[in-house]
C-alpha cells in the first residue's frame, strides 16, 4: 500500500490555515518559523532559507530536527495517514517522550493535550542552537551534512545539559 508522503511545510499550513483555532501557540506566534509544537524550541535553518519564496518551505529545512508525530496511531486509524492535522512537528526528545507516554493510541484530544502540556525548552539551548557559528557551518554544508552537523550539536546538548541537572539535583 503506497502512502502519500506528507511535507513538514502541508502540516504547518493545514494548522495555520486554523487561524485562532490552532491548538499550538508556537504557529499563531509566527507560523513560517520552524520550530517544535511541543517545547517551543525553535530549530536553526540554513540561511538560503530566507531566499525562499512560500512562507512556511523553510519548515522543509530543518533536516531530522522536527520529526512527524501522529495524533492518532496508524494502528488505530491508517487513514488517517493521509490528513496533514493528524500530525505534530515534534523535536525528538519531545517525540521520544510522546513515544513513551501512555495514552490512548486513537484519542487525538489526548495527544494534543500532552503536547500543550510540554515543559518550554532550555533558554541555553535555544541560544546555542541561535549562535552564527552554528548558522555559518551549517550553511555551507549540503542538507544531509546540515542534518548531521545539527544532530551531533543537539545529542552534545542533550548530554550537556542532563549532566548540568544532574550536578543541580
Ligand atoms: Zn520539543
Amino acid at each position: 500500500m503506497s502512502r502519500r508522503y506528507i511535507r513538514h511545510s502541508s502540516i504547518v499550513k493545514a494548522w495555520a490555515t486554523l487561524g485562532e483555532e490552532c491548538p499550538f501557540e508556537l504557529l499563531r506566534a509566527d507560523p513560517g518559523e520552524p520550530g517544535c509544537f511541543g517545547c517551543g524550541w525553535r530549530t536553526p535553518t540554513p540561511d538560503a532559507a530566507e531566499r525562499l519564496g512560500d512562507s512556511f518551505s523553510e519548515w522543509d529545512l530543518v533536516g531530522g530536527l522536527l520529526e512527524k508525530a501522529h495524533l492518532v496511531d496508524h494502528s488505530a486509524d491508517p487513514s488517517l495517514d493521509d490528513d496533514p492535522l493528524n500530525y505534530a512537528l515534534l523535536c525528538r526528545r519531545c517525540h521520544r517522550s510522546m513515544t513513551r507516554t501512555v495514552f490512548g493510541v486513537g484519542d487525538a484530544e489526548a495527544a494534543i493535550s500532552w503536547i500543550l502540556g510540554r515543559p518550554e525548552r532550555e533558554w541555553a539551548y535555544q541560544l546555542l542552537t541561535d549562535s552564527p557559528e552554528i548558522r555559518a557551518a551549517v550553511d555551507q554544508s549540503n542538507k544531509r551534512e546540515y542534518a548531521r552537523a545539527l544532530d551531533k550539536l543537539r545529542d552534545g546538548l542533550d548530554a550537556e545539559l542532563a549532566r548540568e541537572r544532574t550536578c543541580a539535583s
